[in-house]
This record gives structure tokens, sequence and C-alpha cells, in this order.
């Protein structure tokens, strides 16, 4: 069993880390607070320029052609300096590109993938509905098909991003079948008429926004995956879901270490009673703890993403590494403020941020609760109807 880095991988690693380092550290805590589309737009053109979007993509649409874990290696390294960059990074890797990447027919792929790698281009994945959360195979949108198009209507909400996306990746009912049967996708551009981004909704660490659709006409090639082309659609997708989610705690590894990183700098200077605070054991413990759980919860990490390139991401490791991985990451940037003292809880030193942002990650791409919930299912072989 082999559990360390390729020399290959570690060369990436250095690579992007002395790029953050060099190009991206100097403002890295300021980014988020001057977030705006065209902030996101300028920031994610110059690091694309870099070589650092689209890294998993295949290289004839202008991506990297890396293996996703390679890419999400550099994620890691590029969140531990600027978790604002990250964020961009893994938009263009594991994030919502996944689903053009792994299932869209070439026509699609040609027409949204060469524009992701060269930033220009920001896809949402709209799956929440009001009464549809958890419970996502309950949503009730539908497209209907009429002479070589499909009208969709309904309603999103919570979706990451819906102010700046060029396109959404659209859940919906193609047919009336009950549950997840008659759920696909379709991707549905921005300016389509009828398609609406509504009131900004604030959450402790940054923005979401309602999506509505109105008779959104769109031509059936803009079709990701229908149960009328693939039976078990709805499944197909949440697998693809299992890769997208894999790039969110790859960013969380990176915002971790960066906290670790922080504190253990800040427990060697700060000085109390004539020494430094590194040297009272609780500060030490607590570091300790810290170290520990994010060593932890990346070798769950990189198993879950070590299967993810030949399309066997298994569902297991996933919940695994996400529970253990977002839990960790928000003790860790707690204790992180904890170690700063009053310093820790001021905006100036960054570390609020990194809790309140890393925050929903227990609850937006499933809450820990539901995965828990799926890894009892694959212990005990049973089957929870959560309906009964
Ligand atoms: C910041 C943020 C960004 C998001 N971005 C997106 C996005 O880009 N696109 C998108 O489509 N969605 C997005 N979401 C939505 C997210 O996926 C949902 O919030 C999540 O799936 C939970 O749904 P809900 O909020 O309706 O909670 P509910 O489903 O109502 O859950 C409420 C509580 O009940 C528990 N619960 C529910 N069912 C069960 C069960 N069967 N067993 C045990 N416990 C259960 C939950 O764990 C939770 O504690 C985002 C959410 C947030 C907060």
């Amino acid at each position: 069993m082999d559990l360390t880095l390729s020399d290959e991988q570690r060369e990436l690693v250095r690579w992007a880390s002395e790029f953050a380092e060099s190009k991206l550290a100097a403002e890295a805590m300021l980014r988020q607070d001057r977030d705006s589309p065209a902030e996101w737009q300028n920031h994610s053109s110059f690091l694309a320029q870099q070589g650092l979007l689209g890294l998993s993509l295949p290289e004839q649409y202008g991506g990297g052609g890396l293996k996703r874990l390679d890419a999400l290696l550099v994620v890691e390294a590029v969140s531990r300096v600027c978790p604002y960059s990250g964020a961009i990074v893994r938009w263009t890797v594991g994030g919502p590109s996944a689903f053009i990447a792994e299932l869209a027919n070439p026509e699609l792929k040609a027409a949204y993938l060469p524009d992701i790698a060269r930033g220009a281009a920001a896809i949402s994945v709209a799956m929440t509905e009001p009464d549809a959360g958890t419970a996502s195979s309950d949503l009730t949108s539908r497209a209907v098909h009429t002479n070589g198009q499909y009208t969709i209507t309904g309603s999103k909400i919570f979706i990451t991003l819906a102010d700046r996306a060029t396109a959404f990746v659209v859940y919906c009912r193609f047919v009336e079948a009950g549950g997840d049967a008659g759920v696909g996708a379709i991707i549905v551009n921005r300016d389509a008429p009828g398609l609406r981004v509504g009131e900004r909704i604030e959450w402790m660490g940054g923005n979401v926004y309602p999506l509505y659709l109105d008779d959104v006409v769109v031509d059936e090639a803009q079709v990701l995956i229908s149960p009328q082309g693939s039976k078990d659609s709805y499944k197909r997708l949440m697998q693809t879901y299992n890769v997208e989610r894999l790039g969110g705690l790859f960013e969380l590894l990176g915002i971790a270490q960066l906290a670790l990183d922080k504190s253990v700098t800040y427990a060697r200077e700060r000085h109390q009673f004539g020494k430094p605070i590194a040297s009272f054991q609780a500060v030490q413990l607590r570091l300790a703890d810290m170290a520990m759980r994010l060593a932890a919860a990346r070798l769950l990490t990189y198993k879950a993403a070590s299967s993810a390139d030949n399309g066997t991401v298994s569902r297991l490791d996933v919940s695994m590494a996400r529970v253990t991985t977002t839990e960790m990451v928000q003790q860790v940037t707690s204790d992180a403020m904890h170690i700063h003292g009053g310093y820790g809880l001021t905006k100036e030193f960054g570390l609020e941020w990194l809790y309140r942002f890393t925050r929903h990650h227990t609850i937006a791409g499933g809450t820990s609760d539901i995965h828990r919930s799926m890894i009892a299912s694959d212990l005990t072989g049973l089957h929870f109807d959560h309906r009964e």
C-alpha cells in the first residue's frame, strides 16, 4: 500500500505552492471582501493565464489533461495560500464543471468546457428547491418536450454563484414518474428568456440565490442526461455529484492547513508570561489535535479521490471523507481562532472568515446527517427508505 505522493505529484504541488506564495499571498485574505462578479471574472482570467484552470478537463477542450487527483492537489495547494483563488480553481476541476466533463456529449463539451478552462465561463448547479432539499428527488421543476425543444418551469433555491454563472445545470423532472425515476438535467444558459436570478440570500459566509424558470424554452440538444436517454439518469447525476463533492474537500484541506500554519506561527511568536504561548501545554495539545484531525481527513479524502479517474469513485469513501473533512475544518478553524485569542475573532486576522466560509459544508452537498445515513446503509446492507 503506497500512501505517498509520486515525484510528479510532489512537483505539481511545489509548482502550485510557489505560484500561490509569489503571486497570490500578498492579497490572499482581502479578495473575498472585494468579491463581485467582475472581480471573480478578472481573477479567473488571471488564473487561467497562469495555467491553473480546468486542469483535469480534457486537452482537446482546452483543459490541462491532468488526472483528477493531481488537479485536486493543486486546489489544495492554492487554497492553503488563498482560499478565494482555490475556490475558483476547484470550480473548474471538481466543481460543477465536472457535470459537463463527465456527462455531456462531445457537442456540449465543445460548447462549454473551453470557456471554463480559459476562465470565461462559470457553471452553477441548480438542484435544490424550496421543498426538495435533502429529499432532492422530490423536486418538481419540469421539462416538457415538444417539437425538439424543452419548456422548463420551476424554482430553485440556494444556488451558489448564480449572480455570475454563465449557465446552469438544472435538475428537473422529464417524465411523470415518482421519486428519482423521472429526474434528469439540462443545461440552461443565463440569457435564456424566462430565466431569472432572484434577490441574493446572505448566509454567514457569502451569498446564494434563488433561480426562477418561467416557461424557459431550451433546445433538446442542451439535455445533459435524461431518463429517456439513460434509465439510471438520477443515479448517474448523483455519482457525478460525488466527484463534484471531492473538489470542495480539497479546498477545505487547504483551508484547514492554512489555519494550522497560522496557528503554529502565532503560537511561536505570541508571548504571554514572558514566553511563547507555544510553551503552554494547553496550546500544544490544541495544535496537536488540529494536526491529527487534518492528517486523518486528508488520508480519507485522498483515498476517496484516488479512484475518481477510473469512474469508480466510491459513495462510501466520499461520504466518509466528506463527513470527516467538513467537520474537521469547523473544528480546526475554530481552534485556530482560539489560539489567536481575541485577535482570532477580528476580521483583520482572517480566521473568522475561514470559519464562517467553511461552515456550510456540513449542509451543502448533502448534510452530514444524510451522509452518515448512507455510510450506515453501506455498512448494514440495508436500504433506508426515509419516506416510510
Ligand atoms: C451555502 C450553501 C450553498 C449551496 N449551494 C447549492 C448549489 O449551488 N446548488 C444547489 O442545488 N443547492 C445548494 N445548496 C443547497 C443544499 O444542498 C441544501 O441546503 C441541502 O441539501 C439541505 O437541504 P435543506 O437546506 O432543504 O435542509 P433539509 O433537507 O430541510 O434538512 C433540515 C435538517 O433535517 C435533516 N434531515 C433531512 N432529512 C433527513 C434524513 N433523511 N435523515 C436525517 N436527517 C435528515 C438535515 O440533515 C438537516 O439537519 C446550498 C446550500 C448552502 C447552505
